[in-house]
């Protein structure tokens, strides 16, 4: 490979073509820009960044979009090759993660996983690299113990004393404890992601160190050594094609066409010959096999895994997902799985992301997630247990083609499940056949339609009433609700149900929740309404003209999601869960909008007050005969507005780290909060709502707000 940094980037001075039209190549760079400079923690704090374009020259500090139309409208400023401004050029590896997006949208960059240590930190010590080897061959040293008087040591296990022999042995004869072969292979591989550099200047590098070292050093005497030293150790991930419309992967017995085995467009783009063929689009995979092993052979997590079974369950708490009903009923359905603690419990989450912001270009990735939920409940959420199994590209969003890319996991879950994996267990020191389960995924409401195949907008969004709805339509809201549509759910006797005046007007509910359907009798309703397969059908086949009949007014099946094809799905009591902090979010946007009167945000509106006499009975919120609209009491006066924001921007404090500085979110001017991320919400609503308010509205509000009596 003989590109280097300037050929790379040709595309940031490829602005516009000869019509005056800006490039493709210059949108497509311009975004793995956008993307790398988003990861900065300058950026990642203030949603800020330098803006590189022609006229601000890396001199003004301006919004995330702001930069965004500079740079598509102005190109960026002469010789900006390498991005001083935005993480790269500074040994603080602030842009390791920008390298992801790089490497999948080129192939023949080395690959290093997230989870290498190597990239984490420059101050790799003797021990650590003793450490870190012994845990990537664990296995194959239980191996090598077992057959070492038998037979010479086996191809894994050469392998293993090289790199224990890299990793202990001096580079030379006298040098500084802990400088070895493999410290400084990681170490060069390290600069090089981070900077970018060419691999023929790396191999310069190599040749330089090896000569000037004291002779009969072991310095790797190229790139190529280097490479094949470092990632000896790293774990497997693979790129797989996919087709241009989200169509197919091309995997499996997929993996050799050429064309998309439904819309027939080309796999390949025209230019490139052979080996250097370069495909229209590609995800990434990163096995899970591997990565589940690896938690046995480390001694920081080995023992921990069985941690679910063995710890005390505190009467009546849940404490962590194997105290609950869900993670019960299924040792109860499979008492043979349950009965090796080792085994693997997983739950899977998905949510795109735009790395370019609300504004711009519309582009979102899609990363999903595993987490194994063995572990006590401070390491499950620890981040580098929570590991990347699938990057869905973008620009396209996967909407209802999500299913494609699951595929190979899909693919290895079930071989996880009925034959397992050989295992070594470093804290047991023996070898067992670990399987696994994956128990549920999380996601927001979107998601949860991509995932579970039941739509979720539309007036059958409820996965739970299904068909029984009770959701009307508003006459003047023009949106369809489901304000007290959830009552029969309560216990038959309880005071709710016979409230007619807080909820919808003169309505008493007697009715019985619809029935809880089990995970066989949805499997059976799917196949009755006719749901398909979107890997046999085509990641765009679910559109209007192709849904099964009665689709959107009997049931919102869109399709059979892949997980029923996992053996144990229809045992599942919980299959599909919400992710509370998205939730929790709209609900305190929807909230302070409406308490702040925000123009085009609050829920109190014009076609709210003329919906409302219809549905409920609150006479003083009626818009009275002359037009007028009456204050409500749950409204912020001008005076405690001000008397809110002062306090949120220079009264309230939080100890460091624990909370995006919430006065920035304070916008005078608008006389709103801006820039909330999820996090910060969730602090505001559990911590602040409960008496941020008490002073400054009627005591009723207050109560119904804070959630406390
Ligand atoms: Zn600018
Ligand atoms: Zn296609
Ligand atoms: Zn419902």
């Amino acid at each position: 490979m003989s590109e280097n940094i300037y050929a790379l980037r040709s595309w940031m001075y490829a602005h516009k073509d000869s019509t005056g039209k800006v490039t493709d190549e210059f949108l497509n760079g311009a975004e793995i820009f956008m993307y790398q400079a988003g990861q900065t923690p300058l950026t990642k704090e203030t949603g800020k960044m330098f803006c590189p374009c022609r006229k601000c020259k890396n001199t003004k500090f301006a919004a995330s979009d702001t930069v965004w139309k500079h740079i598509v409208n102005r190109g960026f400023t002469p010789h900006y090759y390498i991005w001083f401004n935005h993480g790269e050029g500074d040994n603080r590896n602030e842009a390791s993660g920008s390298n992801h997006v790089e490497n999948v949208r080129n192939r023949d960059e080395p690959h290093l996983p997230s989870e290498s240590v190597i990239q984490e930190n420059h101050m790799l010590d003797h021990d650590r690299m003793h450490d870190m080897v012994t845990d990537a061959f664990r296995e194959t040293t239980s191996v090598i113990e077992e057959v070492e008087n038998v037979e010479g040591p086996n191809l894994d296990a050469k392998r293993f004393y090289e790199m224990l022999a890299a990793a202990n042995e001096p580079i030379y004869e006298g040098c500084r404890e802990g400088l070895s072969k493999l410290s400084l292979a990681a170490r060069m591989m390290n600069i090089k992601t981070d900077h970018n550099l060419p691999e023929v200047c790396m191999d310069a590098w190599a040749e330089l160190f090896k000569e000037y070292l004291p002779e009969d050093n072991l310095c790797a005497e190229s790139y190529y050594e280097i490479q094949k030293l470092v990632h000896s150790l790293g774990l497997p991930s693979e790129m797989i094609d996919v087709c241009i419309d989200n169509c197919m992967i091309y995997w499996g017995k997929d993996a050799e066409l050429l064309e998309c085995k439904f819309c027939k467009k080309p796999r390949y783009k025209p230019q490139g010959r052979g080996r250097n063929r370069v495909p229209y689009q590609r995800m990434w995979y990163l096995p899970i096999k591997d990565r589940l092993k690896r938690l046995y052979q480390s001694e920081k997590t080995a023992a921990s895994m069985r941690w679910h079974a063995e710890h005390d369950q505190k009467e009546g708490e849940i404490n962590h997902p194997s105290d609950a009903k869900a993670w019960k009923h299924l040792n109860n359905v499979y008492p043979d799985f349950a009965s090796n603690p080792r085994n693997v419990y997983l739950g899977l989450c998905t949510d795109g992301f735009s790395p370019f912001g609300m504004s711009g270009r519309q582009y979102s990735l899609w990363p999903v997630f595993l987490t194994p939920y063995n572990l006590p409940p401070e390491m499950c959420m620890e981040k580098e247990l929570l590991f990347m199994s699938i990057l869905i590209p973008g620009p396209k969003h996967p909407k209802r083609s999500l299913d494609v890319f699951l595929q190979p996991l899909i693919e290895e879950l079930k071989e996880l499940w009925s034959t397992g994996v050989q295992t070594y267990d470093c804290s047991t020191r023996t070898n067992f056949t670990m399987r696994a389960v994956l128990l549920w995924t999380i996601s927001d409401f979107p998601a949860y339609g991509m995932l579970s195949g039941w739509t979720t907008h539309g007036r059958l969004s409820c996965p739970y009433c299904m068909g029984s709805t009770d959701a009307f339509q508003l006459k003047h809201g023009r949106k369809t609700s489901w304000f007290d549509c959830h009552r029969r759910f309560l216990p038959i006797n309880h005071p709710y149900r016979r409230n007619k005046k807080h909820f919808r007007s003169k309505r008493i509910v007697r009715d019985t929740a619809p029935p809880y359907l089990s995970g066989e009798e949805i499997e059976k309703d799917i196949d009755y309404y006719g749901g398909q397969s979107t890997v046999v059908k085509g990641g765009n086949w679910h559109n209007p003209p192709n849904m099964p009949n009665g689709y959107g007014t009997q049931h919102n099946w869109h399709k059979k999601s892949i997980f029923w094809e996992l053996p144990y799905w229809k045992d599942l009591l919980l299959r599909h869960n919400l992710d509370v902090m998205h939730i929790e979010k709209n609900f305190f946007d929807n909230i302070m909008n409406t308490l702040l009167n925000v123009p085009g945000k609050t829920k109190d509106n014009k076609n709210s007050r003329l919906d409302l006499p219809a549905l409920c009975s609150r006479i003083e919120l009626h818009i009275m005969n002359d037009g007028r609209i009456p204050v409500p009491i749950f409204r912020l006066s001008a005076q405690a507005k001000a008397a809110l924001f002062k306090w949120v921007a220079s009264d309230v404090k939080f100890s460091d780290g624990y909370v995006s500085n919430l006065s920035r979110c304070v916008d005078h001017q608008g006389q709103k909060f801006s820039g909330m991320k999820s996090h910060d919400c969730h602090v505001f609503m559990q911590r602040l709502l409960p008496f941020a308010l008490a002073e400054l509205v009627p005591k009723e509000v207050h109560e119904a707000l804070a959630g406390n009596k």
